[in-house]
């Protein structure tokens, strides 16, 4: 059995990037870039007020106080999307009324709120000096034409978008998504729909996989429901792996007399990575790929709960990886623990847990691997690492944030 971090280092060294795709800026957010970003235009574009207010020189309002108030003469307006004509020039003891984001007038040095001046209809009235360049942005102060703006491997966050809107991207290279399948394993599994007999219940794995998944944007290509059948299984599995990039599979994994996926497995040509981590719960997740490693495989433990902690630690990194993001794990924090805790040491476990904002954490009830209830009430996942034993309310935890 290895543990978590070993685990997961096979699998990142396992993942093959995706090819590149051009993908259109409305469909960007959540992918990954495949390509550094030059800008192509500085930013801002253009010397452009911060504030709305009056464009001047600085050394004529220099001596200005309460006291000893300056006057300047008003020459005009300039509003945002306004361009200033070439060759204007902004006199010596003149002002240009001016509003936020709007083109600087030549000669002007400064920007005087307007909240600060007495205007009147030709001339405006400032009783304190204006600093040089105070509330102009200039251009390029933030971005210079040909600057690396976003690298590859950046994911793109709504603010991604943005930035690359404003700097008139339209599309953009990113890497392209694996298809990705999910095979639900056993005979006890039936849909929504179908009655109920004793013995049964209904799937509730392909759900939570396939909504994680659309969290991701990422194609569901095929989704199956399987008995445990030898035959029935190979088959399924073949369809499968064909359909596929990444084929998800839950149950079957571990020692039961129908637990036949590893077997199954290879037979269709998957080479076990690994079989069984030291963590609770999941612990006998399987991981395998084709010889060529083109083709990953996930045979995740069928309960519930064990199903999206490996979803969550071990095949998202695998997808976010392949579709090219540099680190792809669920995002870490340290947070103060509102209840004491008690496990056995040997194991690291993903206990569901909520994360407050005032940085606590409470480890929620019902952990049970096969309870999916607190699952749905938890935003984090709190990480005990295999030597820990013992915890007391107080104390600091690891916990990864269940973010998309
Ligand atoms: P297994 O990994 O096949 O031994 O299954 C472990 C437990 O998970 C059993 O109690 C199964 O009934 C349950 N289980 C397996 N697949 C599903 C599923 N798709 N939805 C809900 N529970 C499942
Ligand atoms: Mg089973």
């Amino acid at each position: 059995m290895i543990d978590v971090k070993e685990a997961q280092q096979i699998i990142l060294s396992t993942v093959r990037v995706q090819p590149a795709e051009e993908c259109g800026l409305s469909e960007a957010c959540g992918r990954v870039l495949a390509e550094d970003l030059a800008s192509p235009i500085s930013m801002p574009l253009f010397d452009n007020s911060a504030m709305d207010g009056y464009a001047l020189r600085s050394c004529d309002v220099a001596a200005a106080t309460e006291d000893n108030p300056v006057y300047l003469t008003l020459s005009g307006e300039v509003a945002a999307g306004d361009g200033v004509e070439s060759g204007m020039m902004l006199q010596p003891h003149h002002a240009a009324q001016i509003f936020t984001g709007a083109m600087v007038p030549a000669g002007a040095d400064a920007v005087i709120r307007q909240e600060d001046v007495t205007a009147e209809e030709t001339k405006i009235t400032i009783k304190r000096a204006v600093k040089l360049n105070e509330n102009i942005r200039f251009m390029g102060e933030e971005i210079r034409h040909g600057d690396k703006v976003l690298t590859a491997g950046t994911r793109l966050s709504p603010a991604g978008v943005g930035v690359l809107a404003s700097l008139g991207q339209t599309s953009i290279s990113v890497f392209s998504r694996p298809r990705v399948g999910i095979l639900v394993t056993g005979s006890e599994i039936v849909g929504a729909t179908a009655d109920l007999r004793p013995g049964k219940i209904f799937d509730s794995n392909s759900f939570a996989l396939a909504a994680a998944l659309r969290e991701l944007d990422i194609p569901v290509t095929f989704q199956k429901t399987c008995i445990d059948d030898r035959e029935t299984l190979q088959r399924e599995l073949i369809d499968g792996l064909n359909q596929t990039d990444v084929l998800l599979v839950t149950g079957g994994v571990s020692v039961g007399k129908y637990d036949f996926v590893k077997e199954t497995a290879a037979k269709v040509g998957i080479e076990e990575l690994f079989w069984r981590v030291k963590q609770k719960p999941g612990k006998p997740i399987f991981f395998g790929a084709t010889t060529d490693r083109t083709k990953l495989f996930f045979g995740l433990p069928g309960n519930p709960a064990s199903v999206l902690v490996s979803f969550y630690e071990y095949v998202r990194p695998a997808l976010l990886s392949a579709m090219g993001m540099r680190g792809p794990f669920l995002t870490a924090t340290i947070a103060t623990l509102k209840n004491d805790f008690s496990k056995r040491v040997g194991l690291t476990h993903f206990l569901k847990g909520n994360l407050a904002s005032d940085g606590t954490v409470e480890i929620l009830e019902r952990q049970g691997s096969h309870m999916m209830s607190s699952f749905a009430r938890a935003n984090c996942l709190v990480v005990l690492g295999e030597a820990v034993n013992d915890l007391a309310k107080g104390d600091k935890v690891e916990v990864h944030l269940l973010a998309v």
